[in-house]
């Protein structure tokens, strides 16, 4: 059931993403090294010097520093701002669709283990255990509190024909016959490989 949320709500959920963003770029350059993403606090990969809070803040503080190290002026990587921005969007599109709800907690969580592997397998090619089986771990925790749609899993596994073809009618393509066009032709079917011509394609 979704809960209605004011614009504010919305852009709070981004805000969190941003942040929740933030902290997985720290995760996607240490983790695949083995290092502590709690310490030491994070540094310029170029020159070492320490970031100060006010040049950490996500989105914002790229934008001001004009995407360069305050030190040492070289450029930051544009995944950093990238995975902000994506995370936020994503959290905020959960917000929207799923309001105030363990659907949408499902979703935030979803999006951030998944923006997470994907940035580390392009960088690193590795795919930290933190977030495959953190991962999966909640997912099974959230399946009680939000539980999928009836009918999508057997959907995702057996594809269309588990939601078309009845008990009665064990052949998916027969029963997709009788909803679509009528069968080809004698002539057709002889130029159509067998399954094809069965269900009228
Ligand atoms: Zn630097």
């Amino acid at each position: 059931m979704k809960t209605q949320l004011s614009p504010w709500l919305s852009a709070y959920a981004a805000a969190l993403g941003a942040i929740i963003g933030s902290f997985l770029n720290v995760c996607i350059s240490r983790l695949p090294a083995d290092e502590s993403v709690s310490a030491p606090r994070s540094r310029c990969p170029r020159c070492g010097g320490g970031i100060a809070w006010y040049d950490n803040i996500p989105i914002v503080s790229f934008l001001l520093l004009g995407g360069r190290c305050r030190a040492c002026r070289m450029p930051i990587s544009w995944r950093y701002p990238l995975v902000e921005l994506l995370t936020a969007a994503l959290f905020w599109a959960g917000a929207e669709r799923w309001g105030v709800s363990w659907a949408a907690v499902r979703w935030c969580v979803l999006s951030a283990v998944m923006v997470e592997l994907l940035f580390s397998d392009l960088e690193t090619r590795i795919l930290p255990d933190e977030f495959t089986l953190w991962g999966a771990a909640a997912g099974v925790m959230l399946s009680p509190l939000a539980p999928l749609p009836p009918g999508l899993i057997p959907l995702i596994v057996l594809g269309e024909s588990a939601t078309r073809g009845g008990e009665n009618n064990p052949d998916p393509f027969a029963r997709r016959c009788s909803d679509g066009p009528p069968l080809p032709s004698p002539r057709t079917a002889s130029r159509t490989p067998h399954s094809v011509a069965r269900c009228c394609r």
